[in-house]
C-alpha cells in the first residue's frame, strides 16, 4: 500500500467516523428524519464490498413528508427576491468548496472513482451553484413579442415542488447539475439519490442548510427506486421529475407519473461512438479516445464505448489503444495512482463480466483485459477491456455495458461511419476526429445525438445544451435551457385599445 493511499485512508476515516455505526437518515423539513418504517439498509464501499453504515430505506410515508413540506415551503421560496436567491447559492457553493476534500474522499470510497477524478467532482458541483446562482435574478424575464394590436409578453415562473431522481456514477456532481438550477429558478426540492452511493447527498442537504437554505426548500430522502422513488414520481405535489439514469428506469417514472401528468426531463444512457478518420490528429485522437472509455471506470453516461476507426488506420490505431489499454492502473480508488478503481457492486461487476461471456459468444476478440483485476478479491475490480474483431449487429455494439469496454469497429468511409453511428437505439453523445473542416460539419448534422463534440473529449460548456435524442432522453439541461424545465412560459397580452372586440347579443 502506497503512503499516499494510507494517507487518504487516514483522512477518510476522519470524515467517516461520523457514519460509523449510525444511521444514515432522510433530510426533511430542514432537519435529519429517521423515517417512517425505522427499516434500513446496508451501504457497502465497492473496494471490498464491506459495509459502510446503514441508511434509513425511504417509504412512501416519507416521501409524502417531503413532498408537503417542498410544498409548503414553495410559497416562501419561490418570492424570494433573485438577488437574495443568488446570494445563497453562492454562500452554499462556497460551502462546497470548503468540503471539496471531504466530498471527494466519501465520494471515491462509496462510488469506487478514482480520486483523481473525483477531487474535481465536487469543484465542478460548486461550479454549478455559482453558474445558476448568477442566473437566478434574470430567470423569469421572457420576451417580447408585440403585434399590431396587442403587445404579446412572456414571463417565467418556477413551476413548484419537483423531484430529482440521480444514479451512482458521480452522484454528488449530477445532484448538484439538477438541483442548482431547480432552486436558482425558485423551485423546492425533493432529491432521491441513488441507493448504491447515499453519502454526498445528506452531506449536499446539510451543507444547503447550513449555508442558509430554508427548511424544506431542499429534502432528501433515502432508499430504493421501486419504493421511494417509485412514490416520488407518483406524489400529486410534485410537479415534475428530473431523472437520471437508466433508459428503461425512465420509461417507468413517464407511466407512474401518467396519473399525475408529472413533467419529466430524462437522462438516460448512451453507446455512444467515436469516429476516427485517417485524416485526424491521431496523437490526439488516441488520447481521447482512451480517455472517454476508461475514465470514471467507463461508468459514464457520455462515454464512447463504440470505437469506429477508418480501415486504413485500423490495425495502426487499434494496436496504440491496446497499448494503453493494457498500461492503465487499476487500484484502490484512493490511491492517487489509480487511473481505474473498482466497479460500483458485485451486481453491476456481474453484468459487465456476463458482456465479456456474450462478447465471446458472438464471435469478437478479447484483445486486452475481459476480467477481474487482481487488485483485492473481495472488491469489484475489472481489467480495462478493448474487443476486437466486432460487427455493428452484436449486443456489445449495441448495448449500453457502463464500464470500461471499449467495443473497436471498422468502417470505410463517411457515409458507413455515419450509418453504424446512427445504428442503435441511443442518441447521446457523438466524438469524431478530423482535420476535413466540411466533414466536421456534415457529421455535425448527421449524427443522431443530442451532443456532437468534434476533435475533443466531452469538453463541457454551462450555458451549451446537455441532453440526448432517442433513447438517450428527452429535454436538455445547462443554461436556460434548465429554466425552460423548472419554469412554466406565460404569455401575457395586452391590447392597445385599438381593435374591434368581436361582439354578441348586441
Ligand atoms: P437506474 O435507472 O437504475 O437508477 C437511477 C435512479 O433511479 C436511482 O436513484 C434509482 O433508485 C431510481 N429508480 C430506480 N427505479 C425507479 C423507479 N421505478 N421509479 C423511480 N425511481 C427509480 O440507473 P443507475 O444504474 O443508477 O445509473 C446508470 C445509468 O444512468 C446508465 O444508464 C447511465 O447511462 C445513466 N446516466 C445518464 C446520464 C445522462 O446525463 N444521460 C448521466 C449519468 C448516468
Amino acid at each position: 500500500m502506497s503512503e499516499a493511499l494510507q494517507e487518504n485512508l487516514k483522512r477518510l476515516e476522519g470524515f467517516l467516523e461520523r457514519f460509523r455505526g449510525s444511521t444514515l437518515e432522510h433530510f426533511i423539513d430542514g432537519k435529519p428524519e429517521r423515517g417512517d418504517s425505522g427499516n434500513t439498509f446496508t451501504n457497502t464501499t465497492p473496494t471490498d464490498n464491506g459495509p459502510i453504515n446503514e441508511v434509513a430505506a425511504g417509504n412512501a410515508h416519507d416521501i409524502d413528508t417531503a413532498a408537503k413540506s417542498a410544498r409548503a415551503a414553495f410559497a416562501d421560496w419561490q418570492a424570494v427576491p433573485g438577488a437574495e436567491r443568488r446570494k445563497l447559492l453562492h454562500n452554499i457553493a462556497d460551502a462546497i468548496v470548503q468540503r471539496a476534500d471531504e466530498i471527494a474522499l466519501l465520494e471515491s470510497f462509496d462510488t469506487g472513482q478514482p480520486l483523481r477524478f473525483m477531487s474535481q467532482a465536487a469543484n465542478r458541483g460548486a461550479e454549478n451553484f455559482r453558474f445558476f446562482a448568477d442566473r437566478a435574478p434574470g430567470a423569469r424575464s421572457g420576451l417580447a413579442l408585440p403585434a399590431e394590436a396587442h403587445l404579446n409578453y412572456t414571463i417565467r415562473q418556477p413551476i413548484g415542488a419537483v423531484g430529482v431522481i440521480t444514479p451512482w456514477n458521480t452522484p454528488f456532481m449530477l445532484s448538484t447539475w439538477k438541483i442548482a438550477p431547480a432552486l436558482a429558478a425558485g423551485c423546492t426540492v425533493v432529491h432521491k439519490p441513488a441507493e448504491w452511493s447515499p453519502l454526498t447527498a445528506y452531506v449536499l442537504a446539510e451543507i444547503c442548510h447550513e449555508a442558509g437554505l430554508p427548511p424544506g426548500v431542499l429534502n432528501s430522502v433515502q432508499g430504493f427506486g421501486e419504493s421511494a422513488g417509485k412514490a416520488l414520481t407518483e406524489h400529486p405535489d410534485i410537479s415534475a421529475i428530473a431523472f437520471v439514469g437508466e433508459s428503461h428506469t425512465g420509461s417507468l417514472i413517464m407511466q407512474q407519473g401518467a396519473m399525475t401528468l408529472k413533467r419529466v426531463h430524462f437522462e438516460l444512457g448512451g453507446k455512444n461512438p467515436v469516429i476516427v478518420f485517417d485524416d485526424a490528429d491521431l496523437d490526439r485522437a488516441l488520447d481521447a479516445v482512451t480517455f472517454m472509455i476508461y475514465s470514471l471506470n467507463g461508468e459514464r453516461c457520455t462515454s464512447s464505448s463504440r470505437l469506429l476507426v477508418q480501415a486504413s488506420i485500423y490495425d495502426e490505431f487499434v494496436a496504440r489503444v491496446a497499448e494503453r489499454t493494457r498500461r492503465i492502473k487499476v487500484g484502490h480508488p484512493l490511491d492517487p495512482a489509480t487511473e481505474v478503481g473498482p466497479l460500483i457492486h458485485p451486481r453491476h461487476l456481474d453484468k459487465v463480466l456476463n458482456y465479456i461471456k456474450i462478447a465471446e459468444r458472438e464471435g469478437a476478440d478479447i484483445a486486452i483485459g475481459g476480467a477481474r483485476a487482481d487488485v483485492h478479491a473481495d472488491g469489484n475490480y475489472f481489467l480495462p477491456t478493448l474487443l476486437t474483431g466486432c460487427e455493428r449487429t452484436m449486443r456489445i455494439a449495441q448495448e449500453e455495458i457502463f464500464g470500461p469496454v471499449l467495443t473497436a469497429i471498422p468502417f470505410q468511409d463517411e457515409r458507413e461511419a455515419i450509418d453504424i453511428a446512427n445504428d442503435v437505439a441511443y442518441g447521446l453523445a457523438g466524438y469524431a476526429w478530423t482535420r476535413d473542416l466540411g466533414r466536421a460539419h456534415r457529421l455535425g448534422r448527421a449524427l443522431d445525438a443530442g451532443m456532437i463534440w468534434i476533435n475533443s473529449e466531452n469538453n463541457r460548456h454551462l450555458p451549451a445544451p446537455f441532453g440526448g435524442m432517442k433513447a438517450s432522453g428527452m429535454g436538455r439541461d445547462g443554461g436556460d435551457y434548465s429554466f425552460d424545465f423548472y419554469m412554466e412560459t406565460k404569455n401575457v397580452c395586452v391590447a392597445y385599445d385599438t381593435h374591434s372586440v368581436p361582439s354578441m347579443g348586441k
